[in-house]
C-alpha cells in the first residue's frame, strides 16, 4: 500500500490536547469555563452512547457539561422551553440537540432556535449562511474535521481540483464551501452526476460522503490523490467507508481509513467549537481556532 495513512484517531487526540490547553489558558485568563449543554429526548441507546461520549470528552478537556435527558414522551413545547432557557444561560456556551428526536418533537425545527453563537453543531440556517458568506462563525464538526486532517497533512489546496461526492447539508455542502474558501477548484457530485468515475479521476483531493459501502472504486482515484472517506457503513464484514480502501490506497498518496479516519475528528471539533463559542460570546478571538 503506497498511500500514507491519515490517522484521524491520532490527529483527533492532538486536537483534544490542544483544546484542553486552550481551555486552561482561557480559564487562567479569568473567564468561566466553556460549557456544553446536550439535550437528549428519549432512550435511543445509540443516541445515549453518543451523548455520553460527548459529555465525557468535555470533562477531559475542562469544558463544563450540562447533560439534559428528557423522557421519550416529552412534549415539543417543553423541549423548546429548555432550549430557550439554555440560549439565555451564560454558563452554556454551546447547545446540542441530539437527533433524531421522538415523533412528537420536531428536532430539525427546534435546532433552528439555537442561537447562532451557541450552535456548536454549525447546522442552523444562520450558521450555514455565515459559512456561505465566509464570515466568522461555528462550522459543522465533521466537515471542519476533514479540513483539519488535510491541514495537518499539509495537503496543498490552492488551485487543486477537489471533488466532493455527496451534497448533504450535514457533510457534502459545507465541505465544498470550506474547500472553496481554501482556494480549491471544487466540483460537487450527487446521485444525478453523469460519469461520476470520470469526475472523481480528476480529483487531487477526493472527498466521499455518500453512505454507500465502497462505492468509490480504486480506479476512480487519481494517482497521488488525497482521499478523505467520510462514509460510515455497517456491513456483514464490519464497518466500511464509501471508498474501496485497498485498491484506492494503491493509487492515492494519502487516505483515511474507516474506522479511525474522519470519525474521531467529529467530537474533537465539537470541543473546539464549544471553546470558540465561548470566545464568540465573550467577543474576543478564539485561542488557536480557525475562523
Ligand atoms: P446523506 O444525507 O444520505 O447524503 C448522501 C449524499 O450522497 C446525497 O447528496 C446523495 O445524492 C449522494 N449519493 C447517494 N447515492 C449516490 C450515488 N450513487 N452516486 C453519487 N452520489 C450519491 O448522507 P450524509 O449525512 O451526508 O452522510 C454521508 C456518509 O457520511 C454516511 O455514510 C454517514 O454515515 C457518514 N457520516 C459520517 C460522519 C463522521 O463523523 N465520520 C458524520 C456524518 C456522516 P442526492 O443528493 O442526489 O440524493
Amino acid at each position: 500500500m503506497p498511500a500514507t495513512l491519515i490517522d484521524g484517531k491520532a490527529i483527533a487526540q492532538q486536537v483534544r490536547s490542544e483544546v484542553a490547553a486552550d481551555v486552561e489558558a482561557w480559564v487562567a485568563a479569568g473567564h468561566p469555563p466553556p460549557g456544553l449543554a446536550t439535550v437528549l429526548v428519549g432512550d435511543d441507546p445509540a443516541s445515549a452512547v453518543y451523548v455520553s461520549g460527548k459529555q465525557r470528552a468535555c470533562a477531559e478537556v475542562g469544558i463544563e457539561g450540562f447533560d439534559h435527558r428528557l423522557a421519550h414522551d416529552t412534549a415539543h413545547g417543553e423541549v423548546e422551553a429548555l432550549l430557550r432557557e439554555l440560549n439565555d444561560d451564560p454558563r452554556v456556551s454551546g447547545i446540542l440537540l441530539q437527533l433524531p428526536t421522538p415523533p412528537q418533537v420536531d428536532g430539525p425545527a427546534l435546532t433552528e432556535i439555537i442561537r447562532p453563537e451557541k450552535d456548536v453543531d454549525g447546522l442552523t440556517p444562520a450558521s450555514a449562511g455565515l459559512l456561505a458568506k465566509n464570515r466568522p462563525g461555528l462550522r459543522p464538526c465533521t466537515p471542519a474535521g476533514c479540513m483539519e486532517l488535510l491541514r495537518r497533512h499539509d495537503v496543498a489546496l490552492r488551485g487543486a481540483e477537489a471533488v466532493v461526492v455527496g451534497r448533504s447539508d450535514l457533510v457534502g455542502k459545507p465541505i465544498a464551501q470550506l474547500l472553496l474558501q481554501a482556494d480549491a477548484t471544487v466540483t460537487m457530485c450527487h446521485s444525478r452526476t453523469r460519469d461520476l468515475a470520470g469526475v472523481c479521476r480528476r480529483a487531487d483531493v477526493l472527498i466521499a460522503a455518500v453512505g454507500r459501502p465502497q462505492m468509490i472504486a480504486g480506479d476512480w482515484v487519481k494517482e497521488g490523490a488525497t482521499v478523505i472517506d467520510v462514509g460510515i457503513n455497517r456491513t456483514d464484514a464490519g464497518l466500511v467507508g464509501d471508498v474501496a480502501f485497498e485498491p484506492a490506497a494503491e493509487r492515492a498518496a494519502r487516505i483515511t481509513p474507516v474506522p479511525g479516519g474522519v470519525g474521531p475528528m467529529t467530537i474533537a471539533m465539537l470541543l473546539r467549537n464549544t471553546l470558540t463559542a465561548a470566545t464568540l460570546q465573550a467577543g474576543v478571538a478564539a485561542p488557536g481556532a480557525a475562523a
